[in-house]
């Protein structure tokens, strides 16, 4: 009887369908795993658009302080809005004076950068239009008698580089300070700038002139100049990356 089949041939055959079924749960899942990898990825790039874009949008609007561009801690002094003297009200910490509603911000924020260097001092506050004026044109002769062949306006270009002509130095506000840990512009040890930095919005204050933003400022890399602005807006700034000029425009873009 040739039509039974024998046992090794049904055996076969189940092995093979065995084999086939397998084979396409292999197929299936493999795909099912490769599908999985690339939502995964799909979702990770969204993210990071989603995150990118939400910062935009976050700088545009939704986050932005209920502060007013006029409101006097955010007060614009550059060499594009040149300001006559603004006579503050004035109180003395340490060698400087300053604006004497930032007087509490001042003495807390020294105290906590001097938590992260006893070296940190303040160097320069308030400066009068009158004294920024001298200072300005003492630099102008320092340079023209260091490298004679200079012009007035040559000179005046090199000092701008480095100090602002009378009514453009922020310091004229009292809002604005230098510390440091030495008496040198840039010469901190960049570990504790960073870190002062960091905490500065705490207490109100922004690095004024960071890297990267010279095109913004006018003013090229300060490691010392800090700037009273508020704390909600020191905030804000900090961590959108602005500048005060940025600030204020996006401020006066959302009607505030
Ligand atoms: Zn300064």
């Amino acid at each position: 009887m040739r039509k039974k089949r024998s046992l090794p041939t049904l055996i076969l055959g189940l092995l093979i369908i065995i084999i086939f079924v397998a084979g396409i749960f292999i197929f299936v899942q493999g795909d099912r795993l490769t599908l999985g990898r690339n939502t995964k990825s799909t979702s990770v790039s969204q993210n990071v658009s989603t995150k990118s874009s939400s910062v935009t949008a976050k700088t545009k609007t939704s986050d932005l302080p209920n502060v007013s561009s006029d409101d006097w801690a955010l007060v614009l002094v550059n060499r594009n809005h040149v300001t006559p003297e603004m006579d503050p009200d004035l109180t003395q910490i340490d060698n400087i004076t300053v604006d004497s509603r930032i007087a509490d911000n001042v003495r807390s924020f020294l105290a906590a950068a001097q938590a992260i260097d006893a070296n940190e001092h303040l160097i320069s506050g308030y400066r009068s239009v009158a004294y920024q004026e001298e200072l300005f044109n003492s630099y102008v002769s320092q340079e023209m008698s260091a490298d004679p062949s200079l012009t007035q306006s040559a000179a005046e270009d090199l000092v701008k580089t480095y100090s602002q002509p009378a009514g453009a130095s922020e310091h004229q506000t009292g809002l604005a300070m230098d510390m440091s840990t030495v008496n040198y512009l840039n010469q901190s040890d960049t570990d504790v700038v960073e870190k002062v930095k960091t905490i500065a919005p705490e207490y109100g204050f922004v690095l004024r002139f960071p890297k990267g933003k010279s095109e913004s400022t006018g003013v090229d890399y300060e490691d010392w100049h800090f700037r009273y602005v508020g704390k909600e807006s020191a905030k804000y700034m900090t961590d959108n990356n602005l500048s005060l000029e940025e600030y204020i425009a996006l401020l006066k873009e959302n009607k505030r």
